[in-house]
């Protein structure tokens, strides 16, 4: 096996129009050279009205710093080069049969759905991953080798999980969460589309989109309140004529959008609220705790006895990224943050810093039939 440390990486956008409009002063600066992100603290006119919040300069280091934030700036970090810099190496894991998840986190309107989905002009992270996947598969094929490509897609809202690949019901259609010794946790009945060309993906992209946007506009933003789940399974069957031994290696790649972060915390400090609010919290709020348990084990060793010490289990979204968290998979978090909120933009780098700790053991997913 392979164990490693959580890749994590840190981008922030550009003014949207309104904040550019107001001239509002940019909080973040990034070196390239050392990949050091410093959070200025705001002036004194903009503090957010709690006026007892102490703000100073804050400092991080992460693995990487995408500077997205002025397009005439020599660093600006386009798509591309966000692709460059790990999705391809991920996408190499892949083909070597490790299982990888690439996750986004940060408050709603950072960057997240840009990162992971982009648009069709400056598509992001999933969309180039599929294309190079299929250009690899067609251009540079091991002679004996067949590929299988799956490719499944679903939110997890309220702490249920539906399907994106399948039409909208009403009432809706939620699925099952299960645990086997072969496949580990997965959603039960989910739809795992064959796919022959990266064309087949774009169209299932476009369905599962839909289908969150569709909600968005009925039910007041969803796509800030949900998870999404993309998820593609690569199957290579290698025949070797020397040895005749049918070698299969399974590996996963994960793309996960989360919802916006500052639901974790709004709850947190009102206490009981709606259903609805408290439930979509409680995947944020056990992701966060799931991450403090794997980034200081020996603190949650003491607290709790260890055979529960990571929460997986108590929240529907931990549960289903187990793996990808803390087990078999090589796994990075895109924190992402927007120019100008000192108090989220703080709590994304401490969460981000927080991961930066938790060491995950990958192995190559492989068997050999005779
Ligand atoms: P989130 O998914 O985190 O809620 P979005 O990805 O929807 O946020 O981004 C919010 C807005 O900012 C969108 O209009 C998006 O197009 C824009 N945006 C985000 N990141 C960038 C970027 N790096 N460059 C240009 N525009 C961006
Ligand atoms: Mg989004």
């Amino acid at each position: 096996d392979d164990p490693g440390n959580v890749k994590v990486v840190v981008r922030c956008r550009a003014f949207l129009k309104r904040e550019k409009e107001k001239g509002t002063q940019c909080l973040i600066r990034m070196d390239p050279a050392t990949q050091k992100t410093t959070l200025l603290a705001p002036a004194e006119s903009d503090h957010p009205n709690s006026r007892s919040k102490v703000y100073e300069d804050k400092e991080f280091t992460f693995d990487k710093s995408f500077w997205s934030h002025d397009l005439d700036d020599p660093q600006y970090a386009h798509q591309e080069d966000v692709y460059r810099s790990f999705g391809e190496e991920f996408l190499d894991h892949n083909f070597d049969g490790y299982h990888t998840c690439i996750f986004a986190y940060g408050q709603t309107g950072s960057g997240k759905s840009y990162t992971m989905m982009g648009t069709p002009e400056q598509p992001g992270l999933i969309p180039r991953t599929c294309e190079e996947l299929f250009e690899r598969i067609q251009q540079e094929p091991s002679p004996n080798t067949n590929y299988h490509v799956l490719v499944s897609y679903f939110e997890v809202y309220n702490e249920h999980v539906r399907d994106l690949l399948q039409p909208r019901t009403n009432p809706p259609i939620y699925l099952k969460i299960r645990e086997s010794q072969v496949e580990g946790v997965y959603v039960q009945n989910l739809t795992e589309a064959p796919v022959r060309n990266y064309a087949d993906v774009e169209r299932l992209m476009k369905v599962g989109d839909m289908s969150r946007t569709t909600a968005a506009t009925k039910m007041n933003d969803t796509s800030s309140r949900s998870h999404a789940v993309f998820t593609i399974r690569l199957k290579q069957i290698t025949h070797s004529l020397l040895s005749d031994e049918t070698i299969e290696r399974t590996a996963r790649m994960r793309l996960v959008d989360l919802a916006g972060s500052e639901r974790a915390k709004s709850t947190e400090a009102t206490g009981a609220r709606l259903k609805e609010g408290g439930q979509i919290n409680k995947s944020l709020t056990t992701l966060g705790r799931v991450i403090a348990a794997l980034a200081d084990p020996k603190r949650a060793n003491k607290n709790r006895r260890t055979r529960d010490v990571v929460p997986y289990r108590d929240s529907v979204l931990t549960w289903l990224l187990k793996d990808s968290l803390g087990g078999n998979s090589k796994t990075a978090m895109v924190a992402c943050v927007a120019p100008a909120d000192y108090e989220e933009t703080l709590s994304t780098l401490r969460y981000a810093d927080q991961a930066k700790r938790i060491r995950t053991r990958a192995l190559v997913n492989q068997d050999s039939m005779s």
